[in-house]
């Protein structure tokens, strides 16, 4: 066997849910390029974020920890980009290094990229046509659509690279995130009638008050900036909801396919250059998005939609095609995954496990069950409450502490804490809150304790109005 180390090749789109992937079994659109990687790989299902907002979210792949340790709670909490992050060890380690597109975890001294050969990145949260990009050098507008340019300069940088010392290129597309502004190329896409999700008219009852509190309902809250059109005039209010689901699922998807065709690209790129096989090339996004699903666009809450993250793996020389990983894995556990691959040792702090052995045909567990926690308390976009909890494979505990704690981008209004469970193999839409049900007592306080243990483990501070669970044996 041969000790060469692999390239490493990190596709990552921001708010692509799995339920826009055809390799995840879309009903809503197709993604041929991208399900390539699936087929020559593994599709991984139940790869999930932490923290289900873009700058937490790059933060913790980058770094391999929780928002706590990192320090990016919010989207408004810029990293310390001196910190140890993966790539930085893999440029120690004799990698060359770089990073195109959305980087999104503030500006500046301190907050640029480190750890890069290159970076060229998206400043803020970036523009889908004539693109500001923000290098070493300064300032620069790229004439063009967002995601093409972002695929040009990766592989210039791949073009430019001389020598056998192996690569590891992040490539961060801004797509599909809002406004959903698709090229021409793609405007034609997607006009006919999309599939309405099931939960679409869901009214919320019998949870806790979060979720009719939020502002993500496309119905009221999606606004004509984000449509680009005016609607119908003698549309009923419901008809009114379906056509901006319409609206917003066309512009969403373009963006997509857009993304689909880049990705295509660099497959080629990697074939014609005679390195597929030597690279490990992932494809995911920062968290999921709501498609319509509980009636809403965003994300944030810790609901399935919102927390699950596509992630498809090919690294042919390693990893055989088989069927979907079905372990739960987290943006935590990138780092370890991808320094584990490169045969470099982890940086102590970081809190992941690498889960090569499992991509590789391992049937063992990663773990139990993973901690969520956000943070932003009433936000002024979408006023989602700050919660945590935890999900194992059957179920999921969240605890609504609602509490701003003072950080930025929170709001210090209160509602009283809230609990809510599901049963996951039941109720996989999450329709049904059962943490009153005394049929699943037991489950509630189990979960409970384990939690409270999660919590510990991992170094976080549970709110104050969390109640000490009664210690089981
Ligand atoms: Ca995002």
């Amino acid at each position: 066997m041969t000790a060469r180390r692999p390239n490493i090749l990190m596709i990552l789109t921001d708010d692509h849910a799995t339920h826009a992937i055809g390799a995840y079994g879309s009903v809503v659109n197709t993604t041929p390029r991208i399900d390539e990687i699936a087929q020559s790989g593994r599709r991984v299902d139940h790869c999930y974020c932490t923290n289900s907002l873009c700058t937490p979210s790059r933060a913790s792949i980058l770094t391999g920890t929780y928002s706590h340790v990192n320090g990016v709670s919010t989207l408004v909490t810029p990293i310390d980009a001196s910190q140890p992050t993966f790539v930085s060890q893999l440029k120690e380690a004799g990698y060359r290094t770089a990073i195109v597109g959305k980087w999104h975890m503030g500006e500046g001294p301190g907050h640029d990229p480190q750890g890069f050969d290159y970076w060229a990145v998206l400043r803020d949260q970036g523009e889908y046509f004539d693109p500001q990009i923000l290098t070493a050098d300064g300032v620069h507008i790229e004439k063009g659509y967002a995601t093409d340019i972002i695929t040009d300069l990766s592989l210039q940088w791949l073009e430019s690279l001389e020598g056998d010392e192996p690569w590891c290129l992040l490539i961060h597309h801004k797509a599909p995130h809002r406004a959903w502004e698709p090229d021409e190329a793609h405007a034609h896409l997607y006009s006919d009638p999309i599939p309405v999700p099931s939960t679409f008219t869901d009214d919320y009852a019998g949870r806790a008050s979060a979720a009719k509190h939020a502002t993500m309902r496309i119905a009221e809250h999606l606004t004509l900036d984000d449509l680009k059109v005016e609607p119908p005039q003698d549309l009923t209010p419901d008809e009114l909801a379906l056509w901006k689901y319409q609206r917003y699922m066309e512009d969403y998807l373009r963006c997509v396919a857009s993304v689909d065709d880049n990705v295509g690209r660099v497959i080629d790129w990697l074939g014609a250059h005679g390195v597929r096989d030597s690279t490990l090339l992932t494809y995911s996004s920062d968290q999921g998005f709501f498609l319509g699903d509980h009636g809403w666009f965003d994300k944030r809450f810790m609901y399935e939609e919102s927390i699950r993250m596509p992630l498809l793996v090919s690294w042919p020389e390693r990893i055989a095609p088989a069927a979907p990983m079905e372990q739960i894995v987290t943006n935590v556990d990138f780092a370890q995954t991808f320094l584990d691959a490169a045969g470099v040792d982890a940086h102590e702090r970081m809190q992941g496990k690498s889960f090569l052995p499992q991509l590789t045909g391992s049937d063992e567990p990663t773990r139990d069950a993973f901690y969520y926690r956000y943070y932003e308390n009433d936000d002024e976009n979408h006023h989602v409450l700050a919660h945590y909890g935890i999900r194992t494979e059957a179920h999921k505990l969240i605890y609504f502490y609602s509490d701003g704690m003072g950080l930025p981008g929170s709001s210090p209004f209160r509602f009283a804490p809230e609990w809510e469970l599901y049963d996951l193999e039941a109720d996989p839409d999450e329709l049904v809150n059962v943490y009153h049900d005394p049929a699943y007592a037991d489950v509630r306080e189990q979960l409970k304790v384990r939690l409270w243990e999660l919590q510990a483990e991992l170094g976080d501070q549970p709110h104050a109005s969390q109640p000490i669970p009664a210690l089981t044996s």
